[in-house]
């Protein structure tokens, strides 16, 4: 539907990915973002396209897992102590989604999502010019112990019953995918529909392509409210005190939307995942496939000439802080696995931080306000917020222009607890 214009808050992956289908479908766009879109959280994440996590967070036993780590300072999960309803409201909903029932009825759900998100990215990568280092080596998980060894052969096993291929690996076998790596590990599944990209290169050239079809940002431009009337945004209002009219508003702010949209009356249940990386330019000798260290859950991603290592997930309250204890643990936790990798680290180590916004239920909020008329949301992706960027972005603008989505979406509606 040419002609309409439709403002987007929040210019992560998932506001891009809503700016590249709006406007080709002759919508006009604009971004508005209270950042330069230079850096965030859709920058430093580790860059993998993921359809062999169609396990959500929530899973039964994952609460007593996540107590013990939390008295580990080293540990891949905190939750930093403090008197928050939001967030005992979001513990006590994420503790009725950790149970079987909920994973299974998830499962392909995520799954179709990741796989038909990774197939836009592909087609994305076939414009001319358009290089954002999307490949398709697939991902190792590996493992040192026994115990971890069970839990990722059982996750294998649930692969093979939904069609995700997926092949396990001793350390001999291992040898065949990393020659040059002298792993220290017990054994890895292999998922080799799996992908990854340089996400930094993808969200640059995503401006510069969308400025160049003609969608206007409006960068360093922070909304702070709206004025509403009659159930419709009439204005988004900035924190220097302007009005901005607007036809239609998306909102994708990643970890900061439900700040806003209780400004619009309404609520979700969103908490942000503060997790590092830390990326080493041309290293020499690195994994050629993208890994995730089972234990440790550090995320190590070849990335052009680069090494990008990345991992926990601290429920922070969006803290500014760096917590350097974390940091040294995911840093600690690579030659453990890879011997002949060493990560150089101390004061000069530019640290990277990030905020994923994420969901109780481990699903994505993806559709319309059901009380305000010309509010979309596109948020909640928590890990895989890079990986589902495409397809929401695609979504929303299946529902905007009020084509039938290529997806059913009523799983992902902003009322669903
Ligand atoms: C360490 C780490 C590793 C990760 N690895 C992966 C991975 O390998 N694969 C994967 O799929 N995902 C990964 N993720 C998750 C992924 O990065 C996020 O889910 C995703 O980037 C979220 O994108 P977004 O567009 O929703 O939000 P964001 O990228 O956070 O964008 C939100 C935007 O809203 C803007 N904004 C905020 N408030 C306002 C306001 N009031 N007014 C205007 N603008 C505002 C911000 O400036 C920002 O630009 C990782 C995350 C981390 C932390």
């Amino acid at each position: 539907m040419r002609g309409k214009t439709i403002h987007i808050v929040g210019g992560g992956i998932v506001g891009l990915c809503t700016a590249w289908y709006l406007n080709k479908a002759g919508c006009k766009v604009i971004v508005v973002d209270e950042h330069s879109l230079t850096e965030g959280t859709s920058f430093g994440n580790a860059g993998m396209i993921v359809p062999s996590h169609f396990v959500p967070m929530a899973t039964p036993g994952v609460i007593q897992k996540g107590l013990k780590w939390m008295f580990n300072s080293k540990s891949p999960f905190y939750i930093k102590p403090r008197l928050s309803m939001e967030l005992v409201q979001w513990l006590w909903q994420f503790y009725r989604s950790a149970n079987a029932g909920h994973v299974h009825k998830v499962m392909p759900i995520l799954f179709e999502l990741n796989e038909r998100s990774k197939e836009l990215y592909k087609t994305m990568a076939k414009e001319q010019d358009f290089d954002f280092g999307f490949e398709e080596k697939g991902l190792l998980m590996l493992y040192k112990t026994k115990k971890q060894a069970e839990e990722e052969q059982i996750l294998a096993e649930k692969a093979y019953q939904l069609g995700v291929k997926a092949e396990v690996l001793d350390a001999n076998g291992l040898k065949r995918f990393e020659p040059e790596m002298d792993l220290d590990v017990l054994g890895g599944v292999y998922f080799p529909g799996d992908a990854h990209l340089y996400p930094n290169h993808l969200m640059a050239q995503l401006v510069n392509r969308l400025k160049q079809s003609g969608v206007t940002f409006l960068s360093e431009t922070s909304i702070v409210d709206f004025t509403i009337k009659s159930a419709r945004i009439q204005s988004l209002l900035t924190d220097a005190d302007k009005a901005i009219p607007v036809e239609n508003v998306i909102l994708s702010l990643g970890s900061w939307t439900g700040h806003l949209l209780r400004k619009a009356g309404i609520k979700i249940y969103l908490q942000d995942g503060k997790g590092y990386s830390v990326t080493l330019e041309n290293p020499g000798l690195r994994p050629r496939i993208p890994t995730i260290l089972s234990e440790a859950k550090v995320a190590v991603t070849p990335m052009g000439n680069d090494l990008r290592i990345g991992g926990t997930l601290e429920l922070s309250g969006l803290s500014q802080k760096i917590n350097q204890k974390r940091v040294e643990g995911i840093i600690e936790s690579v030659p453990k696995y890879y011997k002949n990798i060493a990560v150089p680290f101390g004061t000069q180590t530019k640290i990277w931080k990030g905020y994923r916004p994420c969901t109780p239920d481990g699903m994505p909020y993806i559709g319309p306000s059901d009380t305000i008329t010309n509010l979309f949301v596109g948020t909640g992706h928590g890990m895989m917020g890079l990986s589902l960027g495409a397809v929401t972005g695609k979504l929303l603008s299946q529902m905007i222009i009020r084509e039938k989505p290529m997806l059913a979406t009523e799983p992902f509606r902003l009322n669903r607890f």
